[in-house]
């Protein structure tokens, strides 16, 4: 049997005119900004007029550690929130923009896939409503007016060898990763080493997502630090005097988009933050608003749940004051496979071994989930080439471990396909058996909470860190900083920071190579091991293979 490509069924699909989909949600079309016909900005007034109203449920999706295909997330989440509303629920789903550069190297979108997807896919996919655009101005115009100040006498007395504030574009570019800036005579500045990030990477991009209102926003933004002195002073943003144009170019991105799944059902899509250097989740303003106006808000994190899930707890739900009612964790098959030791290109034959020996990784991330005070649902994210023996030895385990695991099959079917998971999920929810708390406080020591995830949610013995790494913390600690959360940015491939150590790995060591302050986002990033700021194109990009049909239709892109 042959099954359709993602893109073949979003084009299928009867999209029902924005506004309908608002009327859903209560949203006056006056405080709809339509873009085209099925994508809207919802205004600031409006979000400002249901403060009041009662918060629906927070249902928050994430996986066990993923294979490098992706695990389902997205699709799962899309699917759960179909399945919701079919069994009569009021529900809606949050998710994350996509970066528009990847897309030009390795094929795979961020709508979801099969009949659980969010659309018009391609646009959301590509320039959508023109946020990152956005963010990429606001950030570029920062980095402008550095370099400006610079050159018109440096009045701040910035160290040009320390100015902290890289440039973006939201191209895969490896050839800007390093670059020297300045060049070419006296009139255009003093040449300086700096380079590029993706702007996913973006510290505006992370600001954005966690700004609960456009005050937040330019507070936020006033605090990043962009530069040091020769005495190492820090230089904010606020210095520079580029907070509040920066502002004025995210007015409009700081505003939820809404579009509509494959079965006409609300989804906002807004934000969205790398998963390593920053959070990995949707805006807290789409996640908040959502909680305003429908029973059932589902939503995702980034990576597996050791990062996405323990970054969603500990940093999203922390600053935003909100809590998961339940927690679903996706597993697939594949992926069970793959943590018990089987190669890629083997996943196709039944092994109901090793899917025992992958499940290991499942049962840790239930664990660690449950260690947040929220109940967790597995939910098995059916591929049609799984074995109901395979599928049985999941759910033995799950139910051996202190949890239940159900079957979905979304992807195949739409909402039919998970209305079972739908109903159990929604019973979890309404039972109110969560009693949410991050697991570690904010006055603990820096330094502390970094050993408090590495060995409660890795399972490591140590955390390795030089001298020179754990004084920079206290400094941090003396100048004010010490509340902060942290931001782990680590492989997602697995719970130690050696990506080929799949299932539940004990015994290892976290190394921390370099620490860094996002003073405006508000955490202090951990980087464990090497991370990607900047990625580059593989060598036949899929950009190779995308261009307009006859039609006038995107062929190539999945
Ligand atoms: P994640 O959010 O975990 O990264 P996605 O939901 O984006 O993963 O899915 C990654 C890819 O896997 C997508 O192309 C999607 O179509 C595919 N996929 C997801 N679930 C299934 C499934 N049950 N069967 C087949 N393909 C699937
Ligand atoms: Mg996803």
């Amino acid at each position: 049997m042959s099954y359709k490509s993602d893109i073949e069924i979003a084009r299928e699909a009867k999209k029902r005119p924005i506004q309908e989909i608002g009327d859903k949600l209560g949203i006056p079309t006056e405080h709809l900004l339509p873009f085209g016909h099925d994508k809207a900005k919802v205004s600031q007034n409006f979000i400002n007029s249901v403060q009041s109203n009662d918060d629906g449920k927070l249902i928050l999706v994430t996986a066990i550690n993923p294979t490098p295909a992706g695990e389902g997330k997205t699709t799962t989440t899309v699917g759960l929130g179909d399945g919701l509303n079919r069994i009569g629920k009021k529900a809606m789903v949050c998710i994350r923009e996509a970066s528009l550069g990847p897309n030009f190297g390795m094929k795979g979108g961020a709508a979801g896939g099969g009949y659980a997807q969010i659309v018009p896919m391609e646009d959301m996919n590509l320039h959508f409503t023109g946020d990152f655009h956005a963010i990429t101005s606001a950030h570029s115009l920062l980095s402008a007016m550095i370099d400006n100040h610079i050159y018109w006498g440096n009045e701040l007395q910035i160290d040009e060898r320390r100015v902290a504030w890289r440039r973006v574009v939201d191209m895969n570019d490896r050839a800007l990763r390093d670059i020297v800036c300045s060049l070419g005579g006296v009139s255009n500045g003093f040449p300086r080493q700096t380079g590029y990030d993706i702007t996913v990477a973006s510290e505006v991009m992370a600001i954005l997502c966690l700004s609960n209102n456009l005050e937040d926003l330019q507070r936020r933004l006033g605090d990043i630090i962009v530069a040091y002195t020769r005495e190492r002073t820090p230089i904010y943003c606020r210095d520079i005097g580029a907070d509040g144009a920066m502002t004025v170019l995210l007015k409009d991105a700081m505003q939820p988009n809404l579009v509509q799944t494959l079965e006409n059902n609300p989804a906002f899509v807004h934000g969205g933050p790398f998963a390593n250097i920053a959070h990995g989740c949707n805006s807290v303003i789409a996640t908040k608003t959502a909680m305003k106006l429908v029973d059932y808000v589902v939503t995702e994190a980034g990576f597996g749940a050791d990062l996405g899930a323990e970054k969603f707890m500990n940093i999203k739900c922390r600053k935003a004051g909100i809590a998961p009612s339940v927690v679903v964790l996706v597993a697939t098959v594949r992926a069970m496979k793959m943590n018990g030791g089987v190669a890629k290109a083997d996943l196709g034959e039944e092994n109901v071994s090793a899917v025992e020996a992958g499940c290991p990784n499942l049962g840790r991330h239930i664990e660690n989930l449950k260690s947040f005070g929220v109940p967790v649902v597995v939910a098995i994210n059916h591929f049609v080439t799984d074995t109901d023996a395979e599928v049985q030895a999941v759910k033995d385990y799950v139910g051996e471990h202190g949890s239940e695991a159900i079957v979905s099959r979304h992807w195949e079917l739409g909402s039919e396909g998970s209305e079972a998971l739908a109903r159990r999920v929604a019973e979890v929810a309404d039972a109110d058996v969560a009693s949410f708390a991050p697991i570690y406080p904010d006055e603990m020591p820096l330094f502390e909470k970094i050993e408090t995830i590495a060995k409660r949610i890795y399972r490591a013995d140590e955390v390795l860190a030089d001298k020179k790494i754990r004084q920079q913390l206290r400094d941090w600690e003396e100048a004010g900083y010490g509340n902060l959360p942290v931001c782990m940015a680590k492989t997602q491939y697995s719970f130690s920071t050696d990506p080929n150590l799949r299932g539940a790995p004990t015994g290892h060591s976290v190394p921390v190579r370099e620490v860094r302050l996002s003073a405006g986002a508000g955490f202090i990033v951990v980087v464990c091991g090497e991370i990607m700021t900047m990625p580059g194109l593989p060598r036949q990009p899929a950009a190779l293979t995308i261009g307009l049909n006859a039609d006038g239709e995107i062929e190539g892109l999945f």
